[in-house]
């Protein structure tokens, strides 16, 4: 069980995949006035960073599930190296469907939302694990200028325009399925360059080391074109946030 191996390249030496930056995370934690002790369920967990980070900072438990083992293991690391593997845990697997068995006080679904097909789903499914007055935290791309059609919405890496909201109907529609936002922190141009440009890299030198692996023409081909389309459309088009969400 694992996600498309090209991910497992292109983002290894992330730590938050995402646009999203320590500072942003940071805040977000701030913003939501974690207490010691809250337990928090993060579907989609990735490399663990936003747990690792909040566990040292504000003490908090949590479970992070992922699909991907290397993202787990890598995860697991960070907690022992800053210290809170005794109050996280880290598993690998299929987040779709999970429900906690203890209800938490937050939880989380950041840059994941198909785990429950689509924002509202996935709303869904993390309020099956928590406890009443918790906060559910959704991580999701807006439009910041809506595309002017669906080819410069492709060139986002978006299947259509109709695939993501801008930003007043985003935060409408959590009104409309019954939540409100209590709070929101945003992604800004140079997080969407960490997390994009930080690729490149990765690429470049996996390419050096990797000439003859099966997906190195896919790997190729996409560090000579990845630059140019992202500062061409990604870059213009898309935002991104994490939206805290209380229900009414
Ligand atoms: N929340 C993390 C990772 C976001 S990237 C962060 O902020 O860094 C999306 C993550 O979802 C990846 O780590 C990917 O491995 C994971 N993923 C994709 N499909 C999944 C599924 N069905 N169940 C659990 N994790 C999944």
């Amino acid at each position: 069980m694992d996600i498309p191996r090209i991910f497992n390249i292109t983002e290894s030496a992330h730590r938050i995949h995402n646009p999203f930056t320590p500072e942003k995370f940071d805040m977000l934690g701030e913003a939501l006035r974690l207490e010691p002790g809250t337990r928090i369920l993060d579907l989609g967990s990735g490399s663990g960073e936003m747990l690792c980070t909040w566990a040292r900072d504000y003490g908090i438990r949590g479970t992070g599930i992922d699909l991907s083992p290397l993202f787990t293991r890598q995860a697991q690391c960070r907690a022992t190296e800053l210290g809170v593997s005794e109050q996280l845990s880290f598993i690998h697997g299929d987040a779709a469907g999970h429900v906690s068995d203890e209800r938490v006080g937050v939880a989380a679904c950041v840059g994941a939302t198909w785990i429950g097909g689509g924002v509202a789903g996935t709303v869904g499914l993390l309020a099956r694990s928590l406890a009443s007055g918790g906060i559910i935290l959704i991580g999701e791309p807006f439009w910041q200028h809506r595309p002017p059609s669906d080819e410069v919405a492709r060139g986002c890496l978006a299947g259509a325009v109709s695939d993501f909201l801008e930003l007043p109907a985003l935060i409408a529609s959590f009104d409309a399925i019954g939540y409100d936002v209590v709070e929101m922190v945003l992604a800004d141009q140079n997080g969407w360059d960490r997390y994009e440009a930080a690729k490149w890299l990765t690429m470049r030198r996996w390419l050096d080391a990797n000439p003859a692996d099966p997906l190195a023409k896919e790997v190729r081909d996409m560090l000579s074109s990845e630059p140019k389309r992202y500062a061409t459309y990604t870059r213009e088009y898309l935002g991104w946030g994490v939206f805290a969400l209380m229900a009414r």
